[in-house]
């Protein structure tokens, strides 16, 4: 058992991660910059150290300082969360040398599935469907592009070998596009990953994002826990998932998620993760990446399963063995995981600023994770996902309504949310029916944005 752990994190995933140590007896030290004195996490957990000012690069992102507080404060292992360095090879290798068990996959499988081209080498090879797209490393020169592009046919997706979060992702539609969208993509790859490495794959229009968790122990047994259906998005940003997709079949699903254990098997994989897949309406499947972390759209798959996802990626940290064979994993009922951002909902733009009023919904299958309270002032250095509402029932129609009730209850009074716009996806009849793909939120978008194709800086995971 871990003697004390340190999230190096902040909001509700820190959050969830201290509960989930406190349940297993684990000591937590938290970490916060300057801007975060006040978060609920700091308050949570039994220690807390300030590692630095506001901007991430000098706090939530900086390994020396995140490491120097994990040693002073005897720290034995470190759950890194989502986003911030939760991908970062090189901050699990710092961790593990400096003997700080990292509660994720070891830093190898981090750097291999980081490294997009080479991620599609290594699964095309083991059989697991890959969308088509630029073979070898990846093209850094349009003039490559523009040969990958005429290979596969438009439209294309421009994205960035080192990618994340959507950045350096862009649509091209004809060869005018891409030599104008190329560069454009690659300086945003620059700036974000310090990477001019590009790749291409055939965007396809009206695909599903399908994925499936994975868990796997350090003994080479992998099982998945089902899948969640991502599709709606605003400009490829996951906004609400679910569990199961509503239009899977028994026999796909044994498909995918064979296909899924396979991706983790062929690499060695251990910990939790999440292969994701996009499903063509003839349904076939491709691979798009693995998320080697866990997602912020755990909790669907918890309340379907039962299955405490964090504490699973601690013990399994911890050298433990997976204790669940796959025909035991059972599924039950529908789960959606609701995204509430501080944003103005009709322009998009973050809005910060002081919660006057915090009162989240509650009842029988209503989840709410997050790290509001009533005065706390909500940042403007970081994501701006501030609540996660989950709601499970037996059924999606149950689930559904359960979750505009829910909804309607989630008073968040002194910013702006998304929460409206929650409300009018659960009354369009296309999402009601679970026929939509991942352009859905399109038609939701101001006619302006909609045009230009253009995919601005992203959020975190
Ligand atoms: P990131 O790691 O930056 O989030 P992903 O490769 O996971 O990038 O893609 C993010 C989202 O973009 C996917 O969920 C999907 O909706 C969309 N997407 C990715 N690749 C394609 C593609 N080839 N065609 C259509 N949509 C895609």
């Amino acid at each position: 058992m871990f003697k004390k752990l340190l999230v190096a994190n902040r909001g509700t995933i820190a959050i969830r991660i201290i509960r989930a140590c406190r349940e297993l007896g684990i000591p937590t030290v938290a970490v916060y910059s300057t801007a975060d004195k006040d978060a609920l996490h700091v308050r949570m957990a039994d220690e807390s150290v300030c590692i630095g000012p506001p901007a991430a690069e000098d706090s939530y992102l900086s390994i020396p300082s995140i490491l120097s507080a994990a040693l002073t404060y005897g720290a034995d292992a470190l759950h890194p969360g989502y986003g911030f360095l939760s991908e970062n090879g090189d901050f699990a290798e710092a961790c593990q040398r400096s003997g700080l068990q990292f509660v994720g996959p070891r830093a190898r499988h981090i750097r291999l599935m980081g490294d997009k081209p080479r991620a599609r080498r290594i699964m095309k090879r083991a059989g697991v469907p890959v969308l088509p797209g630029s073979d070898g490393k990846g093209v850094t020169e349009v003039r490559d592009a523009l040969a990958d592009a005429k290979r596969l046919g438009f439209p294309v997706l421009i994205k960035a070998a080192a990618g994340g979060g959507g950045k350096g992702m862009r649509v091209a539609r004809d060869v005018r596009e891409l030599e104008r969208l190329f560069p454009l993509a690659r300086s945003e790859s620059e700036a974000a990953f310090n990477s001019r490495t590009m790749y291409l794959e055939k965007y396809l229009e009206l695909a599903r994002h399908v994925e499936f968790q994975i868990v796997a122990d350090n003994f080479r047994n992998v099982q998945h826990l089902g899948e969640r259906d991502c599709s709606i998005q605003r400009r490829h940003q996951k906004v609400i998932e679910e569990s199961p997709c509503p239009v899977l079949n028994p026999r796909l699903r044994e498909k995918m998620g064979k296909a899924a254990v396979r991706a983790a098997e062929v690499v060695g994989y251990s910990n939790v993760g999440t292969v994701e897949f996009l499903l063509a309406p003839d349904g076939e499947f491709h691979f798009i990446e693995m998320n080697t972390r866990i997602q912020v759209e755990h909790g669907v798959t918890e309340m379907v399963t039962g299955i405490d996802l964090v504490k699973e990626s601690i013990r399994l940290a911890q050298g433990e063995r997976l204790n669940l064979k796959q025909k035991q994993i059972t599924f039950n009922g529908c789960a959606m995981e609701f995204r509430i951002y501080a944003e103005d909902p009709e322009r998009h733009l973050p809005s910060p600023g002081l919660v006057t009023n915090h009162h989240p919904p509650g009842g029988l299958g209503v989840r709410v994770e997050t790290a509001l309270y009533d005065g706390y002032r909500v940042p403007v250095h970081y994501d701006p996902l501030v609540a996660k509402l989950i709601v499970h029932s037996e059924n999606r129609k149950l689930t559904m309504l359960r979750a505009r009730a829910a909804l309607r209850e989630y008073l968040i009074d002194g910013i702006r949310t998304n929460i409206p716009l929650h409300l009018k996806i659960l009354h369009d009849p296309d999402f009601i029916r679970g026929d939509f793909s991942t352009g859905f939120l399109r038609r939701y978008e101001p006619a302006s944005s909609r045009a230009t194709g253009e995919i601005p800086a992203a959020k975190a995971s």
